[in-house]
């Protein structure tokens, strides 16, 4: 029985976090963040300016590297200094607020390069794969064109199918709607609202409370580089039980 217990705790786990610092010289940005993430848990890491989320974030797919602390990926230490960054890389999708689309590939293109280059995938398998993604992001009909006549809206929704492309266990948003102009915000959290009820992992730095409270399971208010609050959105938002969370709100909502 006991066995059981405890097998079905680690299948479960997706990400754990054990005392991650992160220092830049001397700033001190992480100060010991211990969590967990459940498989198909979507997690909101919120916080003020500077607190530390984009780079919390940037830790779980080492594009930081953390000063100290261990971070477990489905049980396996990616800070094992002998884990392979890439395979890391692969497991873990990020997207980012400025979308970085590659400029001289058309949108489909943008999708199959990883899974082609990295997954070695025919270009057949590879094309079939881009075509799925674009349709559920709604950007099929843009797929041989290039980025630069796409509005911000749809470039995020390319840069998300490119991301799904490689197949993660675990997708990573840092402020996805933040560089859009206020029209284009919904047709991408409609995209990840839909993702999230596929139930891959998500953790999404976002300030979209509405989106937060809706789709997600946890809120992780991050204040300073501290966990400084772990609640379901129902209790953070109506209810937080720190008094920065509290100020955070009174000036979001
Ligand atoms: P947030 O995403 O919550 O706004 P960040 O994680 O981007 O915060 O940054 C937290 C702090 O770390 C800020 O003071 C920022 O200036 C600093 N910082 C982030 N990245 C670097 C870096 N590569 N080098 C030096 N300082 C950095
Ligand atoms: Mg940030």
């Amino acid at each position: 029985m006991d066995l059981n217990v405890n097998s079905k705790v680690t299948v479960n786990t997706a990400v754990k976090v054990d005392r991650l610092y992160k220092s830049f010289g001397d700033l001190k940005v992480l100060r010991g963040i211990s969590t967990e993430v459940e498989k198909g848990q979507v997690v909101s890491v919120i916080g003020p300016s500077g607190c530390g989320k984009s780079t919390f974030l940037r830790c779980l797919n080492l594009l930081e590297t953390p000063t100290s602390g261990h971070i477990f990926i489905d049980g396996i230490e990616i800070t094992d200094p002998k884990t392979e960054i890439l395979k890391v890389r692969q497991r873990v999708g990020m997207v980012f607020q400025h979308f970085n689309l590659f400029p001289h590939l058309t949108v489909l293109k943008n999708v199959t390069y990883a899974p082609m280059k990295v997954k070695k995938m025919s270009e057949p398998v590879a094309k079939a794969l881009g075509m799925e993604l674009l349709q559920k992001v709604g950007m099929a009909d843009k797929a041989d064109i290039y980025p630069s006549r796409l509005s911000g809206g749809q470039k995020q929704r390319v840069a998300i199918a490119r991301t799904m492309a490689m197949e993660p266990d675990i997708l990573l948003m840092d402020e996805p709607t933040s560089a859009l102009d206020p029209e284009m915000v919904k047709e991408v959290l409609d995209v990840m609202k839909g993702l999230a009820e596929t139930g891959i992992t998500m953790a999404i730095v976002t300030h979209e409370m509405g989106f937060a409270r809706e789709v997600s399971n946890r809120i992780l208010f991050l204040d300073s580089g501290l966990l400084a609050e772990d609640s379901p959105p129902e209790q953070f938002f109506k209810n937080p039980q720190c008094e920065r969370a509290k100020q955070f709100l009174e000036k979001m909502l």
